[in-house]
């Protein structure tokens, strides 16, 4: 049996999570399996590194950027193999290079495209354990190149596939994927399964338990996924096609405060104003989420939409740039103390008064609404950013998750 197993920051933060997580991969090579491990940067070490660098450089290149972080995931791996060697287990080390696992050539936000498997697969037939860098690749420049932040989750879902493996398991600081942020929700419940599409609206919707793109590729090569906790040995949650039991009507309920609104107003109300609008931002690499346009009022109208918080200064910076020429707007407004609150649930897809019980929930906790979308399986408002965890309380509260 092959298991590909993937340990977060938390999990390697220090000397003593590193011999534990060491451990737990030697019982399983003890087995008589394959182990190839996963590894995310110790503790904080992405961010230490992130401030390092706004502390030299205010706007580093992306390049060199992901030269820094990369190391991040470097020194985790490299301890870990002198761990399981002082441990008397054989163990070896590979970056994105030594793998080569190919992506996209976009620094800070790669995509993985193919990973080679020969080296891995020489290691394993060595009997050794293979421990691999998450989070990096490699591009068509010979650049290294990161997936994101979170995007550990995708290194160990894309190997499993690459790899063919019988099992993938993410180990984290949580027992598995619970009805909300354990952090936000204290009394959120530790879900038994989840399907594909809810966990990818889920973690979509900013629960940051697995990264979206992780889903997302679980899906598509059908990798059946075990969240769990590296600190204990309770069961976790299963991330899988179908789930056995009865659609919930709602699973869980996820926040996201990294959420900037903006509000385009008094556009002219003609074919073509959307398309200029969007197009600019497009050709800039701004995704926006949300729109919304209103109807017509004295002969104009005002387009409302959200970017995330990093790409907010330059979605300003187009706007303005274009306000007064090719769109005429009268005025733009920027509002950043702004969350999401979502629902997700496959069971309401065949269920009216899911929204309206949302809304009751949060009339009822005094939170105001500023902006809704849906989708088949969610329900997402915009909200003042302070009243965050309330409202997903209040709403977690009432759907008695
Ligand atoms: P790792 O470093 O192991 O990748 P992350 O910090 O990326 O860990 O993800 C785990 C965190 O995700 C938890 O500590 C928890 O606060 C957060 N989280 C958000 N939503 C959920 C959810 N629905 N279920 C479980 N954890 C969640
Ligand atoms: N170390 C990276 C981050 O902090 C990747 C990961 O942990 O998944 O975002
Ligand atoms: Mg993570």
């Amino acid at each position: 049996m092959l298991v590909v197993k993937k340990f977060g920051g938390t999990s390697v933060a220090n000397k003593e999570r590193i011999f534990n997580v060491a451990k737990r991969c030697i019982e399983e090579y003890k087995k008589g399996n394959q182990v190839v491990v996963v590894l995310s940067a110790m503790g904080k070490q992405t961010d230490v590194l992130l401030d390092m660098a706004k502390d030299i450089n205010p706007k580093p290149s992306r390049r060199e950027m992901d030269m820094l972080l990369t190391t991040g995931e470097q020194t985790s791996v490299a301890l870990m193999a002198m761990a399981m060697d002082s441990l008397g287990v054989p163990a070896v080390s590979l970056n994105a290079f030594q793998v080569a696992m190919h992506t996209t050539a976009d620094y800070s936000n790669a995509r993985l495209k193919k990973i080679d498997t020969e080296r891995i697969q020489y290691e394993l037939d060595n009997r050794r354990i293979v421990i691999i860098t998450g989070f990096q690749g490699i591009n068509k420049f010979d650049d290294y190149t990161t997936l994101g932040r979170g995007g550990s989750d995708t290194t160990a879902v894309a190997l499993a596939a690459a790899l063919h493996a019988d099992a993938c398991e993410i180990y984290t600081d949580v027992d598995g994927v619970f009805t909300a942020d354990p952090r936000v929700v204290p009394n959120a419940r530790k879900l038994e399964e989840i399907t594909y599409d809810e966990m990818l609206e889920m973690a979509s919707l900013g629960a940051g338990v697995l990264h979206n793109r992780s889903v997302e590729m679980a899906k598509k090569y059908g990798v059946q996924l075990v969240v769990r906790s590296s600190l204990n040995t309770s069961e976790g949650t299963v991330v899988k096609e179908e789930s056995k039991m009865e659609k919930m009507l709602v699973s869980g309920v996820a926040t996201d405060k990294n959420v900037v609104q903006f509000a385009v107003k008094g556009l002219e109300n003609k074919p073509g104003v959307a398309f200029k609008l969007f197009q600019h931002l497009a050709n800039h690499n701004v995704n926006v989420d949300m729109i919304l346009q209103s109807v017509e009022h004295g002969g104009t109208q005002d387009i409302v939409f959200t970017v995330t918080q990093d790409s907010a200064d330059e979605a300003l910076n187009i706007l303005e740039r274009h306000g007064n020429s090719s769109l005429k707007c009268d005025e733009i407004t920027v509002t950043k103390e702004v969350s999401k609150v979502s629902i997700v649930g496959a069971g309401m897809m065949s269920n009216a008064g899911v929204a309206a019980k949302m809304f009751e929930a949060l009339y009822d906790a005094g939170v105001n609404i500023r902006q809704i979308s849906t989708s088949e399986i969610r329900v997402t408002v915009l909200i003042d950013e302070k009243y965050t965890n309330q409202a997903a309380q209040a709403v977690h509260d009432a759907f008695a998750l």
